[in-house]
């Protein structure tokens, strides 16, 4: 009885010292539990991309007006367009009916660039800046917050889902216009309109 026992004692000592002295790994470092030191070449790495993410990316993408036809190529410094092309951004999306001209602001540019580099491929502006028809006309279109765009050769409905995938806040799905509505409002929301073009 006494022998059993220190027999099994000894087991389980032996089990318990297999298991925490496997080599080189821990019961932590074995399971889910992340290393909690990176290997020195991905802190290489890591310093690497900081470094070079202090200055911004420079990036280009061009952008067709359909109602004048003018094209534009917009440059951008990380997410903001470079001063000149701010302005010709505003030039090119000014209202069509009235020839007025609004600042457009930075963020509906940057996600102009983030759909003309996801597609690769130019973009198409149905409508952009709207002057107000009167003093109730709240739509981001009078704010030069909202522009509604096509890429040729890109499925609108593909169109909408790579907007979608950026988490652009205000998303409208045209399919008969064969557009997407993009805007940068605060509070998301999204919604399809299947009526056709009305401009
Ligand atoms: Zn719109």
């Amino acid at each position: 009885m006494i022998a059993r026992a220190i027999a099994r004692t000894a087991a389980t000592a032996a089990f318990g010292l297999t298991m925490t002295s496997w080599p080189g790994t821990t019961p932590a470092q074995a399971g889910v539990m992340p290393a909690p030191v990176l290997p020195a070449h991905v802190s290489g790495h890591e310093a690497r991309t900081l470094s070079v993410s202090d200055s911004p990316r420079v990036t280009s993408f061009s952008l067709k007006a359909l109602n004048t036809g003018e094209t534009l190529t917009v440059h951008m410094l990380g997410d903001r367009p470079t001063d000149e092309s701010a302005r010709a951004v505003a030039h090119l999306l000014r209202c069509t009916r009235t020839q007025k001209e609004h600042e457009i602001d930075p963020r509906l540019i940057a996600v102009l660039s983030h759909l003309a580099e996801a597609t690769g491929s130019d973009l198409e502006l149905v409508s952009g800046y709207r002057a107000p028809k009167n003093a109730h006309d709240k739509n981001f279109h009078t704010r030069g917050m909202a522009a509604d765009v096509r890429v040729p050769g890109v499925r609108t409905w593909d169109l909408r889902k790579l907007a979608q995938d950026q988490k652009v806040p205000g998303l409208g799905y045209y399919p008969t216009s064969k557009m997407i509505h993009v805007d940068v409002r605060d509070v998301p929301y999204k919604w399809t309109d299947w009526s056709g073009p009305s401009r």
